[in-house]
């Protein structure tokens, strides 16, 4: 059913359409699919078996990161620029400095940034972006504290996964999906993993586990 001489997306957006017309006979609940998806990517990094294992569990946890955002109506590049203007919102480098970091993102340095130049278009361009702002402070870091972090990150989207696009929880919900996508970047960029080279491998307009366009989420690798 799948067309393979079709060409594989391009930009952002282009993935978000590719994995909509995959999944989108998909299950209603995404956001637990994600938290699924984050557990066994858990288990995998424990075992650490990268090849086999490891890499398609990080690229199914993207796979329903990006289903989310479909189902939510969220163009990833504004998301992710809407808390990331190219700058680190916290102390406000593009190299983050990792000096003023606070717990919440500085207000004041957020209206002027949304207006700058240079919003990455592509998953590419976001990874790069992510490691030319956190790439350095991560390098000390360990691989487990990026995990931690990022299931820390998972965790408080969760609270306002129940009504998501309610408008009390709209704004929180999309800067912790930002979160989420940007601790996810430091992730593969730390591993060494191109992550769109990788993600479009698996995804060539069909599922890789029951090999359709739509999956039909019949196998256990659909999930
Ligand atoms: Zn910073
Ligand atoms: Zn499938």
């Amino acid at each position: 059913m799948a067309n393979s001489f079709r060409p594989l997306p391009t930009t952002t957006l282009g993935v978000q359409r590719m994995i909509s017309s995959i999944y989108s006979m998909g299950p209603d609940s995404y956001t637990e699919e994600m938290v699924a998806g984050l557990r066994r990517l858990a288990q995998a990094a424990r075992g650490r078996s990268k090849e086999e294992i490891y890499l398609p569990a990080l690229l199914d946890f993207f796979r329903w990161y990006v289903c989310l955002c479909n189902k939510l109506g969220y163009k990833l590049d504004d998301v992710l620029w809407y808390k990331y203007p190219g700058v680190c919102p916290y102390c406000g480098g593009e190299r983050c400095s990792g000096k003023y970091d606070s717990k919440e993102p500085n207000p004041a340095l957020f209206p002027g940034l949304m207006s700058r130049r240079g919003k990455p278009r592509t998953i590419r361009g976001w990874q790069r972006l992510i490691a030319k702002i956190y790439g350095q402070r991560n390098s000390t870091q360990v691989v487990e504290y990026l995990f931690e972090r990022l299931r820390g990150e998972v965790d408080e989207a969760m609270e306002f996964a129940d009504d998501p696009l309610s408008e009390q929880y709209q704004e929180p919900f999309s800067l912790e999906m930002a979160d989420i996508g940007a601790w996810f970047f430091s992730i593969v960029t730390r591993l060494e993993i191109d992550l769109e080279n990788e993600f479009l491998s698996r995804y060539p307009w069909k599922c890789p586990g029951c090999d359709s366009i739509p999956c039909f989420l019949l196998t256990s690798e659909c999930r």
